[in-house]
Formats: structure tokens, C-alpha cells, sequence
């Protein structure tokens, strides 16, 4: 039996589709274009064990039809984790708002036509977007925890492109479990959503590396990228790696005492100066080129200056132990050296 993979293409889905093929699974994926297709099976070397499958855009209600009536029969599990992952400029409700509740309506309605009885449980990635506004991330007076919800409008969430992210994130998880709710009936299977602050480590594949990366792990990009004397974007928040990430979707597919459960992935607090005390600190090529870190504002060590979130039941329901931000910055950096041949 299989385990079907949203969003194989990206940061996070190549990370699980290659835990889950560790563990010995048979991995379906989707990409949304055939020639996306091909790079991710040469990745993975054409293993025996997955197939890349095609979905459409996800802004269409169709876009996971044709890979669940192809394979659903074969599908046991499920992992959803296609959105849109960007602050977009232009129109907020067609590049973020509508493909990510549309993905989510297609693929569950995709299960609900082809294999109803057939999938055991559903994992989606969320995010702490859900969890908080997007002005709210930024207030240390603040505490979001793994029953907190943002309070986005449909129209609220439209007012900048940082906002329609936040409100896409909270609309398409809440539908989720409205779904399940409404059905509850005649769909048995069971469901974990997982939410991640800010994702960072290595790509997969040193093939993904490219000038401007995914939009977490540009955080670090851009400080690599930074002359010594220029000016940068300085950003706070959370971190996680993204093999936690990857594991803990796992986890949640595999087993029951996971259903239902909202697990909220944040190990601590980061801001800028922190990443560029590793940067300078690991890596002798990056010294005296890239900016330096103030020492009293590094963030690691400290209470927030941001929101809080409180995830001991998170915590305690995985029961490991999550990688530290070194891990997380350095796997980041030594990567992208390595490929631009400067290690
Ligand atoms: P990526 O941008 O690397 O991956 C996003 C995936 O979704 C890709 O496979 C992408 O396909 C697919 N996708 C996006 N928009 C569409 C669309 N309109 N139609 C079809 N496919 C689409 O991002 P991440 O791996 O970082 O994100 C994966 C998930 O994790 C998302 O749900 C995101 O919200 C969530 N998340 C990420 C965090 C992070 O810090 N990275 C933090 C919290 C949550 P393609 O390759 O073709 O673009």
C-alpha cells in the first residue's frame, strides 16, 4: 500500500517522500508539470519505489482528480503539504487564497470519490500562519499555543500579501476539519495537521539550490549573499529543521494517537544576529565578507521579542528531541557553498 505525497517538488514534500522511501514505503507523488515530474525521479535516482505522478494547478477543484483515480486504489495514506508558499503582490485572493483552499477541497474530495474506505489517515501541512496574525507574530505580549486560530476574514486577509499567506493557511486547514466534520459518517480515516514556524536546513537535493531559494531558507540565503558592509532585511521569529518537519508528518501518519491532533513545530527563537554568528562563527570564507552579528541581540537564548507559542504537547506527544539552530544554519550554508564551489 502507498503513501500519497502533495507538493513533491518542494522544500518540505522532498524531505518526507524521502523519509517515507527510508522507511520502505511506496511513495505516489504529484508535481504539477511533467518536466517537474522528471527532476524529481532523477533525484531520486528512478527508485522502484515512487512514482510522480501529475496534478493541475491547485487552484482548480480537479487538480488531484486524475492521480487519485489512477492510483487511489493503491492509497492508504495520505500527506498534503502543495500550497502556495509566497507573499504575493499583485492579486492575494488568486495566488495564495483560492490555491489553497481549492487544493485542499480537491484532494479530499478526490479521496471522497475514488478511495473513501481505502485511506487510513490524512496528514496536512498547516502552519503557525494559522495560528496568529500576521502583526500578532511580531507582539511579544502574545501566546499562540495548538488550539489558537487567527482571526482573518476572507477580506481581512487581503490587506497585504504577509496577510493573505497567514489567512490561506487558516482557511485551507479549517477546511479540513469542517470536511471531516461534515462527513463524519461515511469518511472513517484519520487526520493530523502539522505546523511548522519557519523551516529551515538543507534541500534535499544540491540540484534545488539556486540563487534565490525557498522562501525559509532565504532567511539565511540572503545573509550568506551579503556584502560585509551592506544593508539587510533583519527577521525574527521561529525556528524548526525540516527533517523534524518531515519526521513529524510520518509520525503523525502512522500512528492513531496522532488523530485529530494539531502538532505546532517550534524548537526557539531566531532573529538575524543569530544566524550570522554561525555564519561567521562555521564558515572561514564567510568572514569578514558578510555582515557581523551584534552579540546582545542575538535571540536563540532569550525570551522573545516576538510571539510566544507554547507547544509542550506537541512536545511531548513526538517525544524527540528537535535540532538545534546551528544545525539548522550551517546545513543551510555548507550546502550552498558547496555548490557554488567556495568550500
Ligand atoms: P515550497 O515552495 O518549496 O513547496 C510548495 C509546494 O507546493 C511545491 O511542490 C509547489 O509546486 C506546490 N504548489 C504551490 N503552489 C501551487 C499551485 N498553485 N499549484 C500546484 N502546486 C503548487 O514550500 P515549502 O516546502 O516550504 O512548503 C510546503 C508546505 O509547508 C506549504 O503548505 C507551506 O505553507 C508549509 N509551511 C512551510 C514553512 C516554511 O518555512 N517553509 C513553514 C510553515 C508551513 P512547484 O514546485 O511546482 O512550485
Amino acid at each position: 500500500m502507498s503513501v500519497f505525497v502533495s507538493g513533491g517538488t518542494g522544500f518540505i514534500g522532498q524531505h518526507i517522500v524521502n523519509q517515507l522511501l527510508e522507511q520502505n514505503y511506496r511513495v505516489i507523488t504529484s508535481a504539477r508539470s511533467q518536466e517537474k515530474a522528471d527532476t524529481v525521479l532523477t533525484n531520486f535516482k528512478h527508485n522502484p519505489n515512487l512514482i510522480v505522478t501529475i496534478n493541475g494547478d491547485l487552484s482548480r477543484l480537479d487538480a488531484f482528480d486524475q492521480p487519485f483515480q489512477e492510483y487511489g486504489s493503491q492509497i492508504k495514506y495520505v500527506i498534503h503539504t502543495a500550497s502556495p508558499v509566497t507573499f504575493p503582490l499583485k492579486d492575494i485572493e488568486k495566488d495564495v487564497l483560492i490555491p489553497a483552499v481549492n487544493g485542499t477541497k480537491s484532494i479530499l474530495q478526490a479521496i471522497q470519490k475514488h478511495c473513501p474506505n481505502g485511506i487510513e489517515s490524512f496528514v496536512m501541512t498547516s502552519s503557525v500562519a494559522a495560528i496568529s496574525t500576521f502583526k500578532e507574530s511580531f507582539d511579544p505580549k502574545v501566546t499562540a499555543n495548538e488550539q489558537s486560530w487567527n482571526d482573518y476574514t476572507w477580506e481581512s486577509a487581503q490587506a497585504s500579501g504577509q496577510d493573505g499567506y497567514f489567512g490561506s493557511k487558516k482557511f485551507a486547514e479549517k477546511y479540513l476539519w469542517d470536511f471531516l466534520n461534515d462527513n463524519k459518517d461515511t469518511l472513517k480515516f484519520k487526520a493530523a495537521t502539522i505546523l511548522p514556524c519557519f523551516v529551515f536546513g538543507p534541500q534535499m537535493f544540491d540540484s534545488s539550490v539556486k540563487p534565490q531559494l525557498n522562501l525559509s531558507c532565504e532567511v539565511v540565503n540572503s545573509l550568506i549573499h551579503t556584502g560585509k558592509d551592506e544593508k539587510y532585511n533583519y527577521t525574527i521569529g521561529k525556528y524548526i529543521h525540516v527533517e523534524d518537519v518531515a519526521k513529524a508528518h510520518i509520525m503523525a501518519m502512522q500512528d492513531s494517537k496522532f488523530d485529530r491532533k494539531r502538532l505546532l513545530l517550534s524548537e526557539g527563537n531566531f532573529n538575524s544576529h543569530d544566524i550570522l554568528n554561525y555564519l561567521n562563527n562555521d564558515f572561514p570564507v564567510l568572514k569578514d565578507n558578510i555582515p557581523v552579528c551584534n552579540p546582545s541581540e542575538t535571540a536563540e537564548n532569550k525570551p522573545s521579542k516576538d510571539i510566544t507559542f507554547e507547544n509542550t504537547a506537541t512536545r511531548k506527544l513526538l517525544g524527540f528531541n528537535f535540532k538545534n539552530l546551528k544545525e539548522c544554519v550551517d546545513g543551510i550554508a555548507e550546502q550552498v557553498l558547496r555548490h557554488e564551489n567556495r568550500l
